[in-house]
């Protein structure tokens, strides 16, 4: 994302939630003193970034339910073959091809590859509305699913990848095996995020995530097995 869309969200988001203005000044790139602690919890290695001038690390909470911005702000949602099966039939549909025709759309798009470069990427992804169309792929889209409470309509068929907001993924090479890496997206969307001392205060949310995000890998290697998505490294 551009610094000018993520000042953009964060100007939105100040409107209902106090933003620390540390946290602010991180998300758009204005702090020089950013590093980061990896730390292995079962499955996946985790990135926490860390700012060294003033030791604290950044670290997250989810406001859920008196928070739904992820569901108002989601840039995309693309579906494993798993998601494609319970969604499709917690919908009701008795094809999966019908729910792919009706209620799915494809895009491709690009992102930064944490090695440097760009990654290609195509998915089949639910619509966030029911007219959605690839032109609307990465913009801001209050999904269709999301109720006057705040709730999910389709939990817990929701897309894999709506469990794993804030944090984005990988998988790296890493002697021969494919080791699954985390960090957070820092969209300028989620005001969950805050400062601390040490990380303890999140290894609850650490280990809860590490299995959410290691299934939703192990889910996601296999759609592009199956050749429902792909990914390229440019
Ligand atoms: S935007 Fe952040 S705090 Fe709000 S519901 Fe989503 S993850 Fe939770
Ligand atoms: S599918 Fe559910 S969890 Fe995912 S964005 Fe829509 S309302 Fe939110």
């Amino acid at each position: 994302m551009s610094y000018k869309e993520i000042a953009k969200s964060l100007e939105l988001l100040e409107k209902d939630w106090d933003i620390d203005s540390i946290i602010k000044d991180f998300h758009l790139g204005r702090r020089d003193d950013v590093s980061e602690n990896s730390i292995k919890i079962r499955d996946v290695v985790f990135h926490i970034p860390f700012l060294t001038k003033i030791k604290k690390f950044i670290l997250w909470k989810c406001y859920w339910p008196d928070c739904s911005n992820c569901c108002t702000r989601q840039g995309r949602l693309p579906l494993t073959s798993h998601d494609l099966i319970t969604i499709g039939t917690g919908m009701k549909y008795q094809k999966t091809s019908d729910f792919i025709k009706n209620e799915t759309v494809i895009a491709t798009w690009q992102e930064a590859s944490p090695g440097g470069g760009s990654t290609t990427l195509t998915s089949i992804n639910l619509k966030r509305k029911v007219d959605e169309t690839e032109a609307d792929d990465g913009t801001h889209v209050k999904c269709r699913f999301l109720d006057e409470e705040g709730a999910c309509g389709i939990h817990p068929t929701r897309p894999g990848v709506c469990y794993l907001y804030p944090f984005s993924t990988w998988l790296q090479n890493e002697k021969g095996s494919a080791r699954v890496h985390a960090t957070f997206q820092f969209t300028g969307d989620c005001p969950g995020f805050y400062l601390d001392d040490s990380i303890d205060s999140m290894k609850e949310i650490l280990q809860e995530y590490s299995e959410i995000i290691y299934d939703y890998n192990t889910k996601s290697s296999g759609t592009m097995r199956e050749g429902l998505g792909s990914i390229s490294l440019g």
